[in-house]
């Protein structure tokens, strides 16, 4: 199997030759199927596997360019570190597209990040504290979202992120929402979520 007997587009395809992606990995084969045709996805997976790209380049093809001011997709994680790296790697993904992909973490003033949300943006990749504080200084609108992943969900919940979590679900358009839950481990907390947020999900495990 290739990139591109998954669905996916000649830019998107060249962009994983780019990055040394050669055969799609065992997650990328199941999920990127299913997130194409439109589905939820609750994917059981660890770092290593490849579980980035498997939403990330669904994403990118539902995305295609760059389009308005307000974001599309958002993309919780637990740790400004892993939204570094799932920001990486969807930038390197997206280097033929014009896609404007912005991570949000704290640690430093909002101010950069709100010119750049204020500037446009297709992507977001946030941890939820960051999300929520920016969101209630009016600086995302989340009316355009339509693509929601949560990212390690079992450390978010095990970092005690449940709250913000729910708060932002309940802000968010549930509207012909596509949703993709990503969890190393499935406990039963983590079953209780994706009961609760995601629709006729397929669970892919590897
Ligand atoms: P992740 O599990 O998303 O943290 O990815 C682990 C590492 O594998 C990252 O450095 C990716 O760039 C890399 N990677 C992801 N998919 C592939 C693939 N199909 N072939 C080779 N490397 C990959």
């Amino acid at each position: 199997t290739d990139f591109s007997s998954l669905g996916l587009n000649p830019q998107l395809c060249r962009a994983c030759d780019a990055l040394g992606y050669v055969t799609p990995s065992p997650i990328q084969e199941k999920a990127i199927p299913l997130m194409l045709q439109g589905h939820d996805v609750l994917g059981i997976a660890q770092t290593g596997t490849g579980k980035t790209a498997a939403y990330a380049l669904p994403i990118l093809m539902r995305c295609k360019y760059a389009q308005g001011k307000n974001p599309r997709t958002l993309i919780l994680a637990p740790t400004r570190e892993l939204v570094m790296q799932i920001h990486e790697v969807m930038v390197g993904l997206a280097i033929e597209t014009d896609l404007r992909i912005l991570a949000l973490y704290g640690g430093l003033g909002p101010k950069t990040q709100i010119q750049t949300l204020e500037a446009g943006v297709d992507i977001l990749v946030s941890t939820p504290g960051r999300f929520l504080e920016l969101y209630r200084k009016d600086a995302i609108v989340v009316k355009e979202l339509k693509i929601l992943i949560l990212d390690e969900a079992d450390k978010m919940m095990d970092m005690g992120f449940m709250p913000q979590i729910r708060e932002i679900l309940e802000k968010i358009p549930y509207k012909k929402r596509q949703n993709g839950l990503f969890s190393a481990t499935f406990p039963e907390k983590v079953e209780n979520l994706s009961h609760e947020f995601l629709e006729f999900p397929q669970k892919v495990e590897i």
